[in-house]
């Protein structure tokens, strides 16, 4: 990874938008993720924006009024209606930008550009979000041991996990049409399912889960033909969304042999809208997976020493559902589970580093998804096919409802924040879709 910690992780850092110092605000001034919005109810054109505190700054409008010669590449990128152009940059550009925006937002008598910076602020209630990039490319990832172990013993209780998964990030080709963002309703799918017995139906999936992921976006890309190598992928990589992969578990069990997820999964994946960038989680890496005694290493063009040191990420992620039951008797979201995406068995830059071995191009804003984010622990299962054990052991909620899977009105929260001694707190705020029922 090529960044490194400087005075914009200072903790000590205040801004003189006082929201930005609340201690359980996402969105400090050591964060200042990306993201594409407008005013609510405007027929504004959406743009870039930076979250800070409770606002979002307007940031290549500002710099239209008051550019800085030294940022020119970023702040024609700003100029845009996704975050693609901002992607494009290389890892120099956005790590001097973001010292640019840490200086806008610095409490300091000597901030000149206060008032101006100021005039350029938007209240996020008063904004309507935008996915934060034209996703050209959307794969998806297969990263946690711990979720394909689960999800293996279902159906291989004897050999729950594949020969090839401690060698090979797997992963598949998504589909980019219907990513969406947090908040848009989820239509309940119609498919194919088969019990095995009965001939075939076709009808409102009955086994609907979420999948809780986290999602890279790419930053300058690879040409057709040219793998990034391992040591470089970091520079490939502009931040992080939470990523919810809505999964209909029983068109997936019929339709998936041979050839792997298809209409199971390509219905709908939401995605949270503000993207942290690499340079703000640069003091919450962390070492890669130990993987325990008897696991093969990654083969050497997956292993890279700083990789290992430090391509692991300290990252809290949790799962809330409301159920419309519960909403209408005012009982708050109830938490489904707590990962940590520390637990991944593959980092980013491997996966990232797999995906272009055979010369496959990226492209910046293209979206790669981890795959479920699970741990050890029964709390930590990052799908309700987990949680509730497909179905063997439903879930309670708190006013009596149980879970196998998920019902029509229900609402999924996901939400991520990276929390460590000596360091500011900031997180990814929050990605959430309600099911509506299938047509
Ligand atoms: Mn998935």
């Amino acid at each position: 990874m090529s960044s490194k910690l400087d005075y914009t992780h200072d903790p000590k850092a205040r801004s003189w938008v006082e929201s930005a110092n609340s201690p359980d605000t996402d969105f400090p001034i050591q964060n200042l993720p990306y993201g594409i919005f407008r005013r609510r109810g405007s027929n504004e054109s959406p743009r870039v924006g930076v979250a800070i505190g409770d606002s979002i700054f307007d940031v290549g409008k500002y710099f239209r009024s008051y550019p800085i010669k030294a940022q020119a590449e970023a702040e024609s990128a700003c100029n845009a209606d996704s975050l693609n152009p901002l992607m494009a940059l290389s890892a120099q550009h956005r790590g001097d930008f973001r010292k640019s925006l840490h200086a806008l937002f610095f409490d300091s008598s000597k901030n000149e550009a206060m008032d101006a910076v100021a005039r350029h602020l938007i209240p996020q209630s008063d904004a309507e979000l935008f996915l934060p990039a034209r996703i050209g490319n959307y794969t998806d990832f297969y990263a946690s041991i711990f979720h394909a172990t689960n999800v293996g013993s279902m159906f291989r209780p004897d050999n729950p996990l594949l020969p090839n998964y401690k060698y090979v990030p797997i992963g598949y080709h998504g589909r980019a049409s219907s990513l969406v963002v947090s908040g848009t309703p989820i239509r309940r799918p119609n498919g194919q399912t088969s019990d095995g017995n009965a001939p075939p139906q076709f009808g409102p999936s009955k086994r609907l889960d979420y999948e809780l992921e986290l999602g890279m976006f790419v930053s300058p890309g690879n040409k057709l033909g040219e793998p990034i190598p391992i040591g470089d992928a970091g520079n490939h990589i502009f931040g992080v969304c939470l990523v919810n992969d809505w999964s209909a578990r029983d068109i997936q069990a019929w339709e998936y042999q041979p050839l792997g997820p298809f209409l199971a999964k390509n219905f709908a994946t939401s995605l949270s809208p503000w993207v942290v960038t690499m340079e703000a989680l640069t003091p919450f890496r962390t070492t890669a997976f130990p993987r325990p005694e008897g696991d093969p290493a990654p083969l050497p063009y997956l292993l890279d020493s700083a990789d290992q040191k430090t391509g692991g990420l300290d990252l809290h992620l949790e799962v809330l559902l409301q159920s419309s039951k519960m909403r209408d008797e005012n009982i708050a979201p109830v938490r489904l589970s707590e990962s940590n995406f520390s637990d991944m068995y593959w980092t980013l830059a491997q996966m990232l580093t797999h995906h272009t071995s055979n010369g496959c191009n990226l492209l910046p804003g293209d979206l790669l998804a981890s795959g479920t984010v699970s741990g050890k622990e029964k709390s930590s299962r990052g799908c309700l096919l987990e949680l509730a054990w497909r179905g063997q052991e439903p879930l309670q909620l708190p006013n009596g409802e149980t879970r196998k899977f998920l019902e029509d009105g229900d609402e999924v929260i996901f939400r991520g924040y990276c929390e460590k001694p000596g360091f500011r707190r900031i997180g990814l705020g929050e990605c959430r879709g309600t099911i509506l029922p299938a047509l």
